[in-house]
């Protein structure tokens, strides 16, 4: 189901952003599902998308989010004649799709109409992928604007909802083909051939991210659990996704597919600071400091450290979830120079603020020695202390010393300076992966979607 006909110059025609939030529940409900169930009652109703539907992941620091913490946008132009009755549609699907009955869902829908966005909502969107914003601030955008706002429960997804509109991806983005499942598979093992998904994730290197887990060897492109999500592929360009299922055997049939253009693998959510001072709760950052303490593990496998910087000192964590990655922050030494990026988690009462690691450059190590015991001069063999001021005496020949000392040397480091991520299954939606440095997109020219949505199974031709 394609819309072929980009009707934007006609004077009765005008531009409806919608945006959603907040629907699902950590139970059950999945906002992309309800974003695509829209997406076929707005081409019903004549609508053409002038950008794929947009999902937006926010601030996943935010301690009363849902699961992936996502929002979606959707961009149309609509015939005068059609608006009331998308927006009617619109509440109607939220409110029957919705887990309505659980205490923290708290959908919201916002409808704007106009083009372009404004910069005011620009800037709320940015702040909500980065901060923690208030119910109020949105609110008071709405009214500027003139946006309609619709709250069920207590109505703070109207704040993602304004958000998703406020996002337009004008930098870096990327692409999620997402594939549905009918309902009576739901709960149901997914039937997707493992084997062609590896297949798959070799030939669409660079173009597909995040399909599998190297460690694990396992298959990342299907959630667990009762989410009605079949796959989702991620990837850099929308033909790049399709390619990618293409090439997956399914084995079961699909209700609905559609194609997401997102923020996700970007880094959005991280802002870069100037100095640790200004490190506050939930809102994730990237900062420099230098280790002040060593890396020691604590219960739970995880590991901490501190840094410091000539402004403040914050405590480090790599969680147990990020595997090997806390090989390499356990190799990192007192005086090292390292640059982290995460989210951070308030104070506790056994912990101070704490950085989550999502990343790390290691920018210098310092030179770390030991002292050892020198070789010996007669035979060349290893010397070995007699005792505390008693001298060396060789392990070999038995020659003795009494002003030897040992000799400090220099430690080999085991790690060198450079970048750090840990493995694909420990990220977030937002980590940007390594395979996606150096081709993030800079500039967005608006692209008209083409074959971005369908009933049934897809069959692409490539
Ligand atoms: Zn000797």
């Amino acid at each position: 189901m394609t819309n072929q006909t980009s009707t934007t110059n006609e004077p009765n025609r005008i531009p409806l952003h919608i945006g959603i939030d907040d629907t699902d529940s950590t139970r059950q409900g999945c906002t992309t599902y309800i974003a695509a169930l829209l997406t076929q009652k707005l081409i019903q109703l004549g609508a053409d998308f002038f950008d794929y539907p947009n999902l937006i992941r926010l601030n996943p620091n935010i301690p009363w989010k849902t699961r992936g913490n996502a929002a979606l946008s959707l961009r149309v132009n609509i015939n005068q004649n059609a608006l009331r009755k998308a927006i009617e549609e619109t509440l109607r699907i939220v409110e029957r799709e919705s887990d309505l009955s659980h205490p923290r869902t708290d959908p919201g829908i916002v409808f704007y109409q106009g083009k372009p966005v404004p910069q005011d909502i620009k800037t709320f969107a940015r702040r909500t992928i980065q901060d923690v914003v208030k119910k109020s601030e949105a609110l008071k955008l709405i009214k500027h604007y003139s946006a309609e706002a619709y709250g069920f429960n207590s109505g703070r997804g109207i704040i993602g909802a304004l958000a998703a509109i406020g996002e337009t991806l004008e930098g870096d983005h990327t692409y999620e083909f997402i594939a549905y499942r009918i309902p009576a598979n739901i709960g149901s093992p997914r039937r997707v051939d493992d084997k062609s998904v590896l297949q798959m994730d070799v030939k669409m290197k660079g173009q597909t991210y995040n399909n599998t887990d190297p460690d694990k060897k396992r298959v990342l492109i299907t959630p667990r659990g009762k989410d009605p999500v079949l796959l989702g592929i991620r990837g850099e360009d929308p033909q790049a996704v399709k390619i990618a299922y293409s090439m997956i055997k399914v084995n079961e049939k699909i209700e609905r597919w559609i194609v997401f253009r997102t923020n996700q693998a970007t880094d959005a959510h991280l802002r870069k600071i100037e100095s640790i001072k200004e490190i506050r709760p939930y809102r994730p950052v990237i900062a420099v400091g230098s280790l002040v303490q060593e890396p020691h593990m604590i219960p739970g496998r995880h590991v901490i450290f501190t840094i410091q910087d000539n402004t403040a000192k914050i405590d480090c964590a790599a969680y147990e979830p990020t595997g090997k990655f806390r090989n390499i922050i356990r190799q990192l030494s007192i005086g090292d120079q390292i640059e982290v990026y995460g989210g951070v988690r308030p104070p506790s009462i056994r912990n101070l603020i704490t950085i989550n690691l999502e990343k790390i450059k290691i920018i210098s190590l310092t030179t770390k020695t030991t002292l050892i015991n020198p070789h010996c001069r007669v035979c060349g063999g290893r010397m070995e202390s007699m005792g505390k001021g008693q001298g060396l005496r060789c392990k070999k020949c038995n020659n003795r010393e009494d002003n030897a000392k040992k000799t400090a040397t220099q430690v080999p480091r085991k790690i060198s300076e450079g970048l750090y991520i840990p493995p694909p299954r420990a990220h977030r939606h937002l980590t940007k992966p390594f395979c996606r440095y150096g081709i993030e997109k800079t500039l967005h020219t608006s692209t008209i979607p083409r074959d971005f949505e369908g009933l049934g199974n897809p069959h692409f031709t490539t």
